[in-house]
């Protein structure tokens, strides 16, 4: 895809906040650390489009980014903090939730999960949102430049099998460092657009 205009047009945390233009959405979601900014920024090949965990004051919004003004990349609050309140964990899951069902312009939401590990219990609940939403899924296996060749053939494995992921579901492995996964990736949100 070639990026002519990418932009952070609408920062929302209640539904009257989201675009209205109508346009497609891809969403992205994943545990706060898990590289989803990183991979936003490697996607549209601009440095800071999304700020990373170590900007300060990063909050827990749903933010809009105008992709050509064609379609919008949406970056979901990460999850997964340590110190997290239980009323906090609630805001999160209604914005979450109100958010993915029944946005029409929804067209496909990516889990990122960390090539490394398991899947977290966080990630599980996100995965249960998501099948709940009945959306299209592409599972992101981020950081795959820290495994070797073996480790990463076996934690793919692992991860599909930990996920109970089918044939439907899209997965790709990636790497914002080195730049792995960035075509496929590409090729497979605009499939879905
Ligand atoms: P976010 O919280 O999900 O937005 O995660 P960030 O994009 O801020 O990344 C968290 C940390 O992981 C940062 O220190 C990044 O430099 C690092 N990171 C992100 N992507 C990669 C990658 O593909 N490879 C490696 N080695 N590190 C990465």
């Amino acid at each position: 895809m070639k990026i002519k205009k990418a932009e952070l047009e609408k920062v929302a945390v209640f539904p009257y906040q989201y675009p209205n233009t109508g346009r497609p959405e891809i969403a992205l979601a994943g545990r706060s650390n898990v590289g989803k900014s990183s991979l936003i920024n490697t996607l549209v090949n601009i440095k800071s489009l999304a700020r990373t965990s170590s900007s300060p004051g990063k909050t827990r919004t749903i933010n809009f980014f105008n992709i050509n003004d064609s379609f919008y990349l949406v970056d979901l609050p990460g999850y997964g903090y340590a110190k997290v309140s239980k009323e906090e964990k609630k805001k999160w899951g209604k914005m979450i939730e109100d958010y993915l069902n029944g946005r029409e312009e929804l067209k496909l939401i990516a889990l990122l999960v960390d090539s490394r590990h398991a899947p977290t219990e966080d990630d599980k609940l996100m995965l249960n949102f998501i099948r709940h939403s009945g959306k299209k899924l592409v599972v992101i296996a981020t950081k795959i430049d820290k495994l070797s060749r073996s480790e990463l053939i076996k934690n793919i494995n692992m991860l599909k099998r930990e996920l109970q992921l089918t044939d439907q579901d899209y997965f790709i492995p990636f790497s914002s460092l080195k730049k792995i996964g960035k075509e496929e990736l590409w090729k497979v949100f605009e499939e879905n657009l």
